[in-house]
This record gives C-alpha cells, sequence and structure tokens, in this order.
C-alpha cells in the first residue's frame, strides 16, 4: 500500500475518532455513572472474545458483537463504542500483525467508530431506547434485531469501500469470508440476547453462564478450523510433491521446493544444506526475502548450531523467538531472525541435507507446519535423488567411456540443433573437422589394442585442451574424431585444423601398458588426416556436411600422403 495512504488513516483517525468519542459521550452520556465491577466484567469478557477470533482464508472472524448488543441495550452507546475500541486492540494485538502493518490500529479503530455510532444513530432514528424488557415488549425485541443487523451490514459496508479505496479491487462481496460471517454473526444473535435478558435478571453471574458455554464452543470451532488447515496444508504438500517429481533438474527442483514452501507458509529467509561426504554441512541454497544470494558461508560441523543438532539428531526443531535458539546457534543467521523452523532431508535412513526457514516474526510456526515440512522435504529428497540420477543418466548415454568426450549420439544432435538455428537465421557459419588416426591398425598391432585405447585418450585430451571453448569435440567412432565450430569461417577452420595436425605429429605419444615391455614406458608418434567442411558454403544440411568433410579427408588428405589438412573442394 501507498504511503500517502497510510498517512492518511493515521491523520483521519486522529481528527475524527479522539473528538468523536468525546463528543458521544457528551451527546449520549453513560447509563451508569463510574466504572463499577459490572462494567469490568462485560469488558473481559469481550476481551476473551476478541482473542478467540476464527481464521478463515486469512481473515479474522470474531463474535464480538453479541457481547456489544448486550453492552449497548444495557450501558449505552458510549461504552459499546469504548469496550469495541479495547477489544479491537486486543484483536489485532492477538493475530500479531507485523509491524509494517502498524496502521491497521487506527484504521480498525476508525471503522468501528464508525460503525458504532451509525449502528447507535440508526437505533435512536428507529425510536430504539435502553434497557428494555425484550421478552415483554417485542417492538424492543425487533428493534434490538434491527440494531444487531445494522451494525452487521455497516460492518460489511464500510469493510468493501475500505478495501476498495486501500486496495483499488474490488473486494468478493459473497465470498467465502462473507457467508461464514454472517451465518456465525447470525448464530450469535440469540446469544447476545439471551446474555442482556439474563443479566438484567440475575445480573453479573449470567456472564458465567453464558461465557463459559461460548467459549467452548471457540475453542472447538478453532479446532475444527486448525485441522482444516492442516487438511489444506496435506492437500498441497501432496501437489507440490507431484510438481516437484516432474523437475529433472535439481536447481529446478531447489528453486520450486522453495518458492512453495515461502508460498505455503511465512518465510523471510530460507536455506538448504547439504552434508557434504559425512563430515560437514555446506549452504547450497540461500534465499533470503525472495532473492537468491551466494551461498559462501562457514560450512557447518555434526551437532554444531541449530543445522548440526538437526543434522545430527535427525530430528526437526522448531524455535518461536530469538531468546530459544540464541544460545545453540553458532553459524550464520541474520539478525531480524525471530522464528525458525528447522527439518532433516532424510533419504533411505540417512539425513543427505537439512532445511532451515526463518521469519522475522515471532511463533510464526506450529506444529502441524513442522510436520508438513518434514513431509515435504521427504518428497524433497526423492525428486533431488531424481534429478541427479536423470543427470548421470543422460551424461552416460551422452559420453564415450573410453575418452571421457562426448559421443556420435551427442555430435548427432548437436549438428542437428546447429542447422536448425542456421535455418532460422541464428547462425551464419559453421565448420566440422573430421579427423582419422593415419595408420591405427598397425599402432594396435604393434603394441596391442590396450596401448591403442591409451593413445586415443591422450589424443582425446589433447583435442580438448586445444578447441577448448571454441567449438565441441566428440568422438566419431573407432579412431576417428570430429569437432564442430560455430561461428567459424573455413579459413579459420583449416587454421584449427592445422593445429590439430600439429599437436597430434610434433609429439609423441607414451604408453604404459604396452605388451612388450610392462615395465617402461614408449613413446609412439602417430600422425592424422584431416578433413574440413564448412556450412553454408559446402553444404546445407548436416548429412552433407559429414559426406564432404569424410570426402576431404579421403581424398584430400589419406590419399595425398596421410598426415595432412584438406578442404572440401567441389566437382
Ligand atoms: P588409415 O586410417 O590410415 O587408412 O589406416 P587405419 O589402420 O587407421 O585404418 P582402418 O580403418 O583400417 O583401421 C582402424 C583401426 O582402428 C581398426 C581398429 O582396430 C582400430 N580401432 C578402432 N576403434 C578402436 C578402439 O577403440 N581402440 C583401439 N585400440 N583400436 C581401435
Ligand atoms: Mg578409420
Ligand atoms: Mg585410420
Amino acid at each position: 500500500m501507498k504511503p500517502h495512504k497510510r498517512k492518511a488513516i493515521w491523520l483521519i483517525w486522529a481528527l475524527v475518532v479522539p473528538i468523536g468519542i468525546v463528543l458521544t459521550y457528551q451527546m449520549f452520556p453513560p447509563l451508569v455513572s463510574g466504572f463499577d465491577i459490572e462494567l469490568i466484567a462485560f469488558l473481559l469478557l469481550m476481551c476473551f472474545v476478541a482473542a478467540m477470533p476464527m481464521i478463515i482464508n486469512n481473515t479474522p472472524i470474531f463474535f464480538m458483537q453479541w457481547v456489544s448488543l448486550a453492552v449497548f441495550l444495557y450501558f449505552g452507546l458510549f461504552y459499546e463504542m469504548i469496550f469495541m475500541q479495547i477489544a479491537i486492540a486486543v484483536l489485532l494485538i492477538r493475530i500479531r500483525i507485523p509491524r509494517e502493518h502498524l496502521f491497521r490500529f487506527p484504521l480498525n479503530s476508525f471503522m468501528f467508530f464508525m460503525i458504532s455510532i451509525l449502528s447507535g444513530l440508526a437505533y435512536y432514528a428507529l425510536g430504539g431506547t435502553h434497557r428494555v424488557n425484550l421478552i415483554e415488549d417485542s417492538k424492543s425485541l425487533i428493534l434490538s434485531i434491527a440494531y444487531f443487523i445494522i451494525w452487521f451490514i455497516l460492518n460489511q459496508v464500510i469493510l468493501t469501500v475500505i478495501f476498495y479505496y486501500l486496495h483499488e479491487r474490488k473486494r468478493e462481496i459473497f465470498g467465502k469470508d462473507f457467508v461464514w460471517e454472517t451465518v456465525t454473526t447470525i448464530l450469535t444473535l440469540p446469544v447476545g440476547i439471551v446474555l442482556y435478558v439474563l443479566y438484567m435478571e440475575i445480573g453479573a453471574i449470567s456472564l458465567l453462564f453464558i461465557g463459559v458455554p461460548f467459549a467452548s464452543l471457540s475453542i472447538i470451532l478453532n479446532l475444527y478450523h486448525s485441522s482444516e488447515k492442516v487438511n489444506t496444508y496435506l492437500q498441497n504438500a501432496t501437489e507440490i510433491g507431484h510438481e516437484l517429481a516432474q523437475r529433472l533438474q535439481v536447481n529446478e527442483v531447489m528453486d520450486l521446493f522453495i518458492q512453495k514452501v515461502s508460498d505455503m507458509l511465512p518465510v523471510d529467509y530460507a536455506y538448504i544444506l547439504d552434508v557434504v561426504d559425512d563430515k560437514e554441512l555446506q549452504l547450497i541454497r540461500r534465499v533470503e526475502k525472495g532473492e537468491e544470494r551466494s551461498n559462501d558461508v562457514r560450512p557447518l560441523k555434526k551437532n554444531e548450531g541449530i543445522s548440526g543438532i538437526v543434522w545430527g539428531t535427525g530430528k526437526p526443531a522448531l524455535f518461536s523467538s530469538k531468546k530459544q535458539w540464541k544460545d545453540i546457534s553458532r553459524g550464520y543467521m541474520p539478525e531480524s531472525v525471530e522464528s525458525v523452523l528447522c527439518v532433516p532431508i532424510v533419504r533411505s535412513n540417512k539425513v543427505i541435507g537439512v532445511l532451515l526457514l526463518a521469519s522475522s516474526q515471532k511463533r510464526a510456526y506450529e506444529k502441524s507446519q513442522l510436520m508438513i515440512l518434514d513431509i515435504l522435504s521427504s518428497y524433497f529428497a526423492v525428486a533431488v535423488d531424481n534429478a541427479k540420477h536423470y543427470a548421470q543418466t543422460k551424461e552416460h548415454s551422452e559420453r564415450c567411456a573410453l575418452t571421457k568426450l562426448h559421443n556420435y549420439r551427442y555430435f548427432e544432435n548437436l549438428l542437428t540443433e546447429e542447422f536448425q538455428k542456421i535455418n532460422n537465421g541464428n547462425r551464419k557459419l559453421l565448420s566440422l573437422i573430421l579427423l582419422d588416426i593415419d595408420h591405427f591398425k598397425t599402432v594396435n598391432d604393434t603394441y596391442g589394442h590396450q596401448s591403442g585405447n591409451e593413445i586415443l585418450f591422450e589424443l582425446a585430451g589433447r583435442l580438448s585442451n586445444l578447441i577448448g571453448s571454441q567449438g565441441t569435440v566428440a568422438r566419431y567412432g573407432g579412431e576417428e574424431f570430429v569437432i564442430l565450430l560455430p561461428d567459424i569461417e573455413k579459413k579459420d577452420a583449416l587454421k584449427t585444423a592445422e593445429l590439430v595436425r600439429q599437436t597430434i605429429s610434433n609429439r609423441p605419444f607414451t604408453l604404459k601398458q604396452h605388451i612388450e615391455n610392462e615395465e617402461q614406458t614408449i613413446d609412439v608418434k602417430i600422425t592424422a588426416s584431416i578433413g574440413v567442411a564448412t556450412a553454408l558454403e559446402d553444404a546445407d544440411d548436416p548429412l552433407a556436411l559429414i559426406r564432404h568433410a569424410d570426402r576431404a579427408l579421403y581424398v584430400g588428405a589419406k590419399r595425398a600422403g596421410r598426415n595432412r589438412v584438406a578442404e572440401y573442394v567441389k566437382q
């Protein structure tokens, strides 16, 4: 909300409410003089009821109206107004509004001042008076009910208007909140009337007769509400589990997890820590106030700090305020943190990581949330495992086991992608270098197949070092290698090919495991023949590019005497 609106709220409150209360006192003096014990009893009941709101869709619904009805009818408008103001303050403290929402005090104070005064005036306008006998006088009964209904309608209207002013969008008038509020309010009307009638008859003891059952009902409703909340959490958790399972990348899984958990719980700070080699806890994700931060935070040992203890014991931990964790915290923790929720991430009965959530508010988390988080963290562990597995399998399927280079399958896909870029106009040039070792069969025959493998391995290393990030080196098959160079014109590709030729021929390859003598290492000289072709000048599809590089290799290099580079020439 914009700051000028907050200022406006404080200003309007200061201008209207204090003077309004004084004027009310003068125009409608209270029906009792002084402040007696009975008034205190009513005030206590009102505060008690205000402290037990039922929270639905994050909106507290409270049943103060029935008490306020009895107060109004017996003690007059002024006390009804004052009690309501106090009760609202109690309610706001009870629901622990954050410091930034302090404006809700004047806002609600103003709102309920307006409701009190307007519904009171309406009651008087209709001819209503105080201390009436509701049992014998049906007109008074109807007027009291009318007062109650007007109070309720004003509440809804003012709420809608203020909501519209503050958020510049319409409040859903007949939404779930409204239905709940209407139903519960109507249910409390008879209670209010009974309280008033009974109070007239037997005095303050009536507050106990009505208050105790009401308190019990409130507690039951709150219990019901929290079990409904847990149900919703469980439902959310299942959905999150499904979504996590669909992500194939570890990073994606972590991001989604933190995002979903933050949507569900009040989270200002979220940390994922990884158990590394069973030695230490390393921070691997750090999100503070929605922003990702660097992970350069000292690792924790087992049983060190909150996360270390959760790792050591395998048990989740819940703290409601800084006081509770201050003495055990060791590592990094932002200054403003109050509540902390920390759960182990367990896989196959082993703690593989720790999740720590924190909030700047006190008492931000409940036990039920701890349970849900525990479930979520096991979904998370499975999803991370899957993603790791997937990455590994993919890596395996795209690499050659001997040389660790990309294999033909990978190269083929890459080539297709590159040609797609060419066709989309995102790539102008694509050069291909194909090389084949000369007389490799002889090498195998002389030194053994294992030695041949050693050469292939070393050659792969030399090629990768030379090409670096310029392009992609892959093992094309047998003793043939391929180098794909995007955005490199033929002239430069030929230069690179010449460098490749020299890296192979200039320095002998060292063999360790040759058949002749297992102790000694020997040096073997190798050469290679190389063909080069460039798209689009030599070819306009992947197969043609390969075919033409191959042709250059055999015709231009091998047949011309080997150990040379040849470019494709059109016939
Ligand atoms: P040139 O290419 O110069 O015509 O002669 P060459 O002897 O290299 O050609 P050829 O295609 O006849 O033989 C290729 C040899 O490469 C055959 C095979 O034994 C060897 N070879 C292919 N793959 C491997 C491998 O993975 N390890 C080893 N050690 N040898 C391999
Ligand atoms: Mg060959
Ligand atoms: Mg060969």
